[in-house]
């Protein structure tokens, strides 16, 4: 489900994991902070006062990808992707990067 976050601070522990603090706010505070609309099927996050918006995309999985299909990036499957040769990986993008591709 969609939702958005603010992102206040983030902790390191002893054994050098990050813990963000994200709290939850409403599409009504983000909209004013991006300074219009966004739309409600995204998951969106305030990191340092500027809107983000969810953005995730497929590759190979580096545990078991040697350049064994590169037309399709596919590795030959290991435990860390649960053989399936890709991982799916997310990241937060700046509001209008993504628009720009
Ligand atoms: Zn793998």
């Amino acid at each position: 489900m969609p939702t958005c976050i603010e992102r206040h601070d983030h902790t390191v522990d002893e054994q050098g994991f990050i813990h963000y603090d994200d709290r939850p706010i409403t599409y009504e505070q983000a909209d004013q902070i991006a300074g219009k609309r966004l739309d409600r099927r995204r998951n969106y996050a305030v990191i340092d006062g500027a809107v983000h918006e969810a953005a995730h995309y497929t590759m190979a999985c580096s545990g078991c990808y040697e350049g064994h299909n590169s037309d399709s990036a596919t590795g030959h499957g290991c435990s860390e992707c649960g053989y399936t040769g890709r991982r799916r990986h997310g990241f937060w993008s700046p509001l209008g990067d993504l628009d720009a591709v």
